[in-house]
């Protein structure tokens, strides 16, 4: 077994068979090491003559007694454990290697600097059908023979969409089978060319695509939709970038003020260039849209990384990726390890949205990720946001990145006119006050849409009882079930218990069980009563469940007919809703008391992103606030000031408290049936901690402390913060600690888990 952190060289003595060589395996198990294999002795010959041709590709092998998959980082002739104790691998199941080198070297960083286990990392870096040991799928594609080429442009201009075939072909000297549909053109109109002998298929793969590309030749049609002229401060944006060295930018724009354009024409000057572009979103299922202006401005394959993309689709586009088939890669957080061909640039859209963090399992940024790998390959990396993360501004405000700011709405949008509504001492009813139903039904009456954010799911996220005060808790956790009426029944949102609604109460035995709050359904019923004549339509989780619920229903809004919108986060994302004149915040108050020190952060983020949903179009865009506290300083501060403003506060208060982005902080979290069990965890954690570097401005401890849930699907969870002054210092520290209690008995009993640069606490 070999230490992937520590390189001391083995001091076992050289086995009789010096001649063996062995593969150092990086297999998907939770321990921080990598495994020696011995090579077979048929594969000797070929390893010994050309050892890296063998790092990256699959073995099949036992590990205990199980059979796993592995992925070979080296091959060596010292074995790190006695040698009669290696086993043989039991196969090799690729012909070549299936990950980069690069994409290699970027997870080895990725394993040491979040403290993770390689081969998960390289495990969650490949698509499942791969993690599975499937084969590598052939792609199957078409392009011209010899006469179909010397045909001329037009010379099937009587039948359109073999025309178009054609057209594609001269263009794009190939097209992927799997690919048909995205550019419309019908299976017949292959077969018919096929028929004539001007197209024939061929099996797609690196090697054959860059034989059909003849560098003399006039470059490929890479746009096939004009790009916009761009407004001053597009251009500076534009100008400002430079392609052949490593910087992050962030560029900083209000919704709307073009920063997708900015993207579109940035990436066409890496396309010409020959190489690739990844762009990464949030979430894909929730911002069709950036996907969608990409394929209509491109011509070449972009592969979609996503969960909402099939297996064999994500595999294909994975290879496709690797071996730069596929120009641009869009995706999720999940797409950020993908091995490229040539990447040229990285574009992160919505920089500061908390799903590119991954909250378990491989705990890591893929904003922060990628801009190491940037760094490594030295290319640009742009952090697009209208509410950039407090990390990423006061990295720009201390020009370790670059800061291009776009302040103008691009296009014919105006910004929309914001208000505070004060709802002390009015009647509610459903969460609303009555001036924003009058803005309803005004907005209603001149035939424009509405959107009511309602940050909670459900009817009411509590039921109690009015005679004694029970309310209904969930038996698992430390949290109250929330009510839901469709389908009638009460429901822990942490770990999805379920149960029907008691009739009576448990204690008193009153049948005065009353729902407390606001929640999604309930203004939902309440408005569509309100206004019978118009749909109202609820946009949560539970309403879109399945693939394409969500996107139906964008299709329908992006109609435009009058309709009033109740959403939770979901809307709150990139989305263009031409005819939303006004957006009704309901509740602002919930972040303003938030016990994390994110809490503010997130506040401001939110309540910005659902405003700028308002007035995309023409149309002139409300946003109305409710708040209990309009008088809050920082409520008054973000809505007269504006977002910069409002974080450049926020970083002072930070920089006085010496939190985040001013340190750095990482969190041992444990959990366990019994307390004492993570509890007693922690405190090793906490004795190793302390042993290695005493407590002192530059390095401080916390806990353990109780989880802001302590108990959680029948476990009790604790955790133990570090805040370091410097990064260093915090890896430092983590690597010995954790080597420390990999070796001790309680870290295999235990459940438990280390966050670096952890998001929430
Ligand atoms: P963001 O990504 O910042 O929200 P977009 O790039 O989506 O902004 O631009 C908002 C709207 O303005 C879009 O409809 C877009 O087509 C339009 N737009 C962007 N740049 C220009 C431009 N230079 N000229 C005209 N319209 C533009
Ligand atoms: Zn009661
Ligand atoms: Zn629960």
């Amino acid at each position: 077994m070999r230490d992937m952190n520590l390189t001391t060289p083995s001091l076992l003595p050289q086995s009789s068979s010096s001649a063996n060589w062995y593969f150092a395996v990086a297999i998907p198990v939770p321990m921080r090491q990598l495994f020696d294999y011995l090579v077979p002795a048929s594969l000797v010959p070929t390893v010994a003559a050309a050892p890296l041709d063998f790092i990256g590709r699959r073995a099949q092998l036992k590990f205990g007694n199980r059979e796993l998959i592995g992925i070979i980082t080296s091959c060596h002739q010292q074995p790190s454990i006695n040698p009669d104790k290696i086993r043989a691998i039991d196969s090799l199941l690729d012909p070549k290697p299936i990950l980069t080198s690069e994409a290699i070297a970027t997870c080895s960083w990725a394993a040491n600097y979040y403290q993770a286990p390689l081969g998960e990392v390289l495990q969650s870096s490949i698509p499942q059908q791969l993690r599975q040991g499937k084969l590598a799928p052939q792609r199957k594609a078409w392009r011209h023979t010899t006469e179909g080429l010397g045909l001329p442009n037009d010379a099937l201009k009587r039948s359109p969409k073999q025309q178009l075939t054609h057209q594609h072909l001269l263009a794009n000297r190939w097209l992927a089978d799997d690919e048909l549909d995205t550019h419309d053109i019908p299976r017949s109109a292959l077969k018919a060319l096929q028929a004539k002998g001007l197209i024939e298929d061929f099996n797609l793969d690196k090697d054959k695509i860059n034989s059909l590309h003849k560098p003399n030749e006039e470059p490929i049609q890479l746009l096939k939709q004009a790009p916009l002229p761009l407004n001053s401060e597009q251009q500076i944006a534009v100008d400002a970038i430079r392609y052949h060295k490593y910087a992050t930018y962030l560029l900083e724009g209000a919704t709307g003020s073009g920063k997708t354009e900015v993207y579109l024409q940035l990436t066409a000057r890496v396309l010409q260039a020959g190489r690739q572009v990844l762009v990464l979103v949030p979430e894909i299922g929730l911002t069709p849209q950036t996907l969608g202006r990409f394929q209509q401005r491109f011509n070449c394959e972009i592969a979609e990384l996503h969960s909402n993309v099939s297996e064999a689709k994500r595999t294909s586009g994975w290879q496709a990726a690797r071996d730069g088939i596929a120009r641009i890669v869009i995706g999720t957080r999940l797409a950020s390890l993908t091995p490229m061909q040539d990447l040229g640039l990285v574009i992160i859209d919505e920089e500061h949205d908390l799903s590119f963090k991954q909250q378990d399992g491989f705990r890591y940024s893929a904003r922060d990720l990628l801009i190491y790998r940037a760094s490594q390959l030295e290319i640009p990396v742009i952090l697009g946001s209208a509410t950039p993360s407090l990390e990423s501004l006061n990295n720009a405000i201390r020009g370790r990145s670059e800061h291009v700011r776009l302040t103008k709405r691009a296009g014919k949008s105006v910004p929309p006119r914001v208000k505070l509504l004060d709802l002390k001492g009015k009647q509610l009813n459903a969460g609303l006050c009555p001036e924003a139903l009058v803005a309803l039904q005004q907005t209603i009456a001149q035939g424009q849409q509405a959107l009511v954010f309602i940050n909670r799911r459900g009817y009411a996220p509590a039921l109690l009882c009015h005679h004694c005060g029970w309310s209904a808790e969930c038996r698992n956790c430390d949290s109250k079930m929330t009510l839901h009426r469709h389908p009638p029944h009460i429901h822990c949102h942490h770990c999805d218990a379920q149960r029907p609604i008691p009739r009576e109460c448990p204690e008193c035995r009153m049948r005065e069980l009353e729902p407390q709050g606001q929640g999604t359904e309930q203004t939902e019923i309440w408005l569509q009563s309100q206004f019978p004549d118009i749909p109202v339509h609820r946009i949560d989780r539970d309403s879109t469940r399945g693939k394409s619920a969500f996107e139906h229903r964008l299709e329908e809004i992006q109609g435009g007919d009058p309709m009033i919108l109740i959403g939770t986060q979901m809307l709150a994302k990139g989305h263009h809703l031409p005819n939303l004149a006004l957006v009704i915040i309901a509740d602002a108050d919930q972040g303003l008391f938030s016990s994390d020190f994110r809490g503010l952060e997130r506040m401001a983020q939110l309540i910005i992103q659902v405003a700028g949903r308002a007035g995309r179009a023409e149309t002139k865009g409300t946003v109305l606030i409710q708040s209990h506290n309009p008088e809050h300083p920082a409520l008054e501060l973000l809505l007269t000031r504006g977002y910069h403003r409002f974080a450049r506060e926020l970083l002072n208060e930070r920089q006085t408290c010496n939190q985040p982005p001013f340190s750095y902080l990482a969190v041992f979290r444990a959990e366990s049936k019994r307390a004492e069990n993570a509890q007693e965890f922690l405190s090793l954690v906490a004795r190793a901690c302390a042993k290695h570097t005493k407590p002192s401005p530059q390095m401080q401890y916390l806990g353990p402390v109780p989880a802001r849930m302590e108990r959680l699907n029948d476990r009790f969870r604790y955790q133990f913060e570090v805040r370091a002054q410097t990064r260093a210092k915090l890896q430092t520290l983590l690597r010995k600690v954790i080597f420390e209690l990999d070796q001790h008995a309680l870290s295999r009993r235990t459940r438990w888990s280390i966050d670096v640069d952890a998001l929430e606490l």
